[in-house]
């Protein structure tokens, strides 16, 4: 298998530590609000890793936390803090904001048939092994205390500090990137520790060596991750915009901390969704989409995973609906050829089983390999028996559920209409039940029809 390694830029062969077994770090979500579409874009990624990796045989230790305390509106220790922000929307604590959002969050995994994780790991959970980390790199040289009494990463300590990011000193030092905070040694120098600082009122404090606070946002990922896959493991990964701050002060952490280098052998980052429009699509802004949006505008869930699987991860992919609608009508076809084989297996056909792996194994090209799913489903030559079985072994990786029957959600107001409907149609007030349907049709997403228990609606 190749995979494409951010540290040096590059297709590399991956053989992981332990012949059978894959040690998978990824950056779970800040449980503050829904994820949009673009969060989900970078998990479904993920998740293709890790059907891959399956697919070619390896067991997969999948770690990925919840961040539910220290991230800060701006990844570089500015801004407000993101759970605070969430319960003053919502008038609620933090800690119901971070169970609900969590929750949310599962629920959107599950629609996307995205595999569960081994562990989901909560920042709250392990502040002592974070504590612990702190205090390591204490004794190994690379902190200071700022006269705020916050505990600051001191970069210029660690040497290969920005490496990843391809970050060169002069930047560093002129802190370009980064508005400099007069406790800080040097611009890049990041937050271990809060104690004192703007976040004061925070709810969410604990004791620790330095006082009363709550950790940096970075050290929850290296704690946690070492905690569970040890001071070195094969794969790490996140969204690209992880790469200049997240991850290096991660990798500054970890290895500061244990002395053992590389921490991570393959860094691996999915590139952004973006509106068509050129809006970027964020959590913290107005106009994000979430999953939930997209069911009530009639689309199933899948059809949306379809869209992803359409381009490479590291590629940036444009979201509008018309994108959408396309991806909907190539699920629906491909499913509808799927169900049309009948339900007696034959055997694998080495052909396109063997097209197919080479595919998926170069760097997840996941969009060549639903091209070769197509042309199985067109050759007249494999048997439908053969096609079945071959193309079920195929969704293993593509998740799309080809072989059962959609079951679509439908929103609220659909399902309140239909009742209203077939009373209507009980009632014989004919006039009434077509003017519903009208009101069901003008939404423009949904066809009715009657059949024989009712209404039945379904996506146009
Ligand atoms: P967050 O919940 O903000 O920590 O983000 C969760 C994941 O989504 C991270 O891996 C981010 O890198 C990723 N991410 C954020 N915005 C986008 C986007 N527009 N497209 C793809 N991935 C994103
Ligand atoms: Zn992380």
């Amino acid at each position: 298998m190749k995979l494409f390694n951010t540290l040096t830029r590059q297709k590399e062969e991956f053989t992981p530590d332990k012949p059978d077994q894959v040690e998978l770090y990824c950056c779970g979500p800040t449980v503050y609000n829904y994820a949009h579409i673009g969060n989900l874009r970078t998990y479904v990624f993920e998740d293709l890793l890790r059907r891959v990796l399956e697919f070619n045989g390896y067991v997969v230790n999948h770690v990925m936390n919840i961040t539910d305390v220290g991230h800060l509106t701006s990844d570089a220790d500015e801004g407000e803090d993101k759970m605070k922000k969430g319960a003053e929307r919502e008038k609620k604590t933090v800690w119901e904001i971070a169970e609900y959002y969590a929750q949310a969050f599962l629920e959107d995994m599950d629609r996307l048939n995205m595999l569960k994780p081994t562990k989901k790991p909560k920042a709250t959970d392990h502040i002592d092994t974070m504590i612990e980390q702190v205090q390591k790199l204490e004794n190994n040289g690379y902190t200071y205390v700022g006269e705020n009494g916050n505990v600051y990463y001191d970069t210029s300590k660690f040497e290969d500090y920005g490496k990843m990011a391809q970050l060169d000193k002069q930047e560093l030092q002129a802190g370009a990137r980064i508005k400099v905070d007069k406790n800080k040694k040097n611009p890049a120098d990041f937050v271990l520790w809060f104690v004192s600082s703007k976040h004061g009122d925070q709810e969410m404090q604990w004791d620790s060596p330095w006082g009363r606070g709550f950790p940096g946002w970075h050290i929850e990922c290296s704690a946690m991750s070492s905690k569970y896959l040890g001071d070195q493991f094969d794969i790490h990964c996140g969204g690209i915009d992880h790469i200049p701050v997240h991850h290096t002060n991660e990798i500054a952490q970890a290895e500061g901390a244990s002395g053992v280098k590389p921490w991570v052998k393959i860094w691996m980052h999915g590139n952004f969704l973006v509106l068509k429009e050129g809006a970027k699509m964020a959590k913290s802004e107005e106009n994000f989409l979430s999953l939930t949006r997209l069911v009530q505008e009639g689309y199933d869930p899948l059809d949306y995973r379809y869209f992803c699987l359409q381009s490479h991860y590291r590629k940036e992919l444009a979201f509008d609906w018309d994108g959408l609608d396309a991806a909907r009508t190539g699920l629906r076809r491909l499913k509808e050829k799927v169900l049309a084989l009948g339900d007696s297996e034959g055997k694998l056909s080495d052909k396109y089983m063997t097209s197919f792996t080479e595919a998926v194994s170069d760097d997840l090209n996941v969009a060549q390999a639903l091209g070769i799913t197509w042309e199985l489903m067109d050759d007249g030559e494999v048997s439908d028996e053969d096609k079945l079985v071959t193309i079920r072994k195929m969704d293993t990786v593509l998740g799309l559920k080809l072989d059962e029957q959609t079951k679509f959600e439908l929103p609220p107001q659909i399902v309140q209409w239909i009742l209203e409907r077939n009373e209507a149609r009980a009632q014989k007030d004919w006039k009434k039940a077509d003017e519903i349907r009208l009101k069901m049709e003008v939404s423009g997403k949904w066809m009715v029809k009657d059949g024989p228990g009712g209404t039945e609606v379904r996506p146009k």
